[in-house]
């Protein structure tokens, strides 16, 4: 029996992708192993910040010391490291068996798409779109992983059917810019009517969706979540900067007054709605007080959960012909000021959760007590009943943090 190993670093796709590639490798009689076990071996890699590039390179040394060892272990690296650079890397890298584009399932691995998971997976990652046309200055994306294609509406559906078969209870819609579905497909079909569709597969119980634009969230996609009972009331919608200038050099397209009225638009559309964003401190040229606009705006919206990262020069994009000339001490400084910050508003909005009973998706045990997510994407960790992963299951919240919320099992299951 064969094994295989799959490496992944990286935003969520990625892991979909290994999850792909791991569910074809099994149709095709593989079992996983670890790296010193296994006959194949694949590197899924992030170039988005220099840090995971530095991380990429670490782990191509560590696998060719491993083929040196066993030359007949086959090596394939693939993901945003390899986009449009195949060539140059098979000359940089020759102990690599094979490079291959990310979201493929090439053809020595399966001859056709996978459409099954080998183990029933409660909650499942579902690409729907690739790539990206924004060209934000700032990311690597639209050159690594080329303009946006959507997958085709049947496949999706198929797909999730498959995947409800067998076991998942919540689907995860995803790709760079989720809300621009279907732009480039026959009929214009759209994120909101594909939800609707997925909204009728008995079996599934939750429909969630990463990441967005808010360029594209329009009022049809909010009247989904608002009206569509088994789409969660979470969501992502990354501002990036609270400070025209720097929204402007990052070419986001909205200004801060724009970003402001949109999450007004959703809050009242959607009042129990939980929001997280994603920032960038330290973009060339961002003074203090620009940064302090950033910091007041999160200030002021209060989310749910703030990804925060300094800002690192990317080759090849339009940001990287500016001077990165924020001190590492600064972006050090203010992402630090933008964490202690949001943690006090997490702890403050998840404390409003104290003796509420919550839904909970069951997904495992973790030091004794179940642990899943609320429907506002909350972990949740709670003690009582058996046999739970699996099953949507009321919790009563007894204690809160800003990172997460402890119970105990409220009642019977529900579904
Ligand atoms: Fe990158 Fe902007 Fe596209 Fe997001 S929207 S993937 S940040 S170019």
């Amino acid at each position: 029996m064969p094994f295989y190993h799959i490496w992944t670093i990286g935003c969520q796709m990625n892991r979909a992708e290994s999850e792909r590639l791991a569910s074809a490798l099994s149709l095709q009689g593989y079992r996983p192993s670890n790296a010193d076990r296994a006959d194949l071996i694949i590197a899924n890699t992030c170039v988005v910040r220099g840090h995971a590039e530095e991380k990429v390179l670490n782990k191509l040394q560590n696998l060719k010391a491993l083929k040196l060892k066993r030359p007949e272990m086959k090596l394939a690296v693939t993901g945003c490291f390899v986009e449009g650079e195949a060539h140059k890397l098979k000359e940089r890298f020759p102990f690599v068996d094979y490079f291959f584009a990310a979201g493929v399932v090439p053809d020595w691995v399966s001859a056709s798409r996978p459409l099954f998971v080998d183990k029933p997976q409660v909650s499942v990652y579902v690409p729907i779109i690739q790539g990206c046309n924004n060209f934000c200055s700032y990311c690597v994306v639209p050159y690594r992983r080329g303009r946006e294609r959507s997958r085709p509406w049947d496949e999706i559906i198929g797909e999730v059917g498959n995947l409800v078969r067998n076991g998942a209870r919540e689907v995860t819609l995803l790709g760079q810019n989720v809300d621009s579905y279907g732009h480039d497909l026959p009929g214009k079909p759209d994120l909101a009517g594909l939800m609707g569709e997925l909204n009728g597969i008995r079996g599934l119980a939750r429909i969630r969706f990463l990441t967005n634009h808010p360029k594209d969230m329009g009022n049809k996609l909010i009247n989904a979540i608002a009206t569509l009972e088994k789409v969660c009331h979470s969501i992502n919608i990354p501002v990036q900067a609270g400070d025209d200038r720097i929204l402007k050099d990052m070419r986001r397209g909205y200004t801060v007054e724009q970003y402001r009225s949109l999450i007004g638009n959703i809050r009242s559309r959607v009042p129990d709605i939980a929001i997280t964003t994603d920032v960038i401190v330290g973009f060339p040229g961002e003074t203090e007080e620009e940064f302090l606009n950033t910091a007041r705006l999160l200030a002021e919206l209060m989310f749910d959960a703030v990804h925060s990262a300094a800002y690192s020069q990317r080759e090849g994009t339009h940001a990287s012909r500016l001077a990165d000339d924020v001190l590492p001490k600064s972006k050090k400084e203010r992402l630090f000021l933008i964490e202690q910050q949001q943690e006090l508003i997490s702890a403050e909005i998840n404390a409003g959760l104290l003796g509420r009973s919550e839904e909970v998706l069951v997904e495992g045990r973790h030091k004794g007590k179940w642990q899943g997510r609320a429907r506002s994407d909350k972990l949740v960790f709670f003690t009582g009943g058996e046999h739970l992963v699996g099953s949507l299951v009321p919790v009563r919240i007894e204690k809160t943090g800003p990172w997460s919320l402890q119970g105990t099992l409220d009642g019977s299951e529900k579904w």
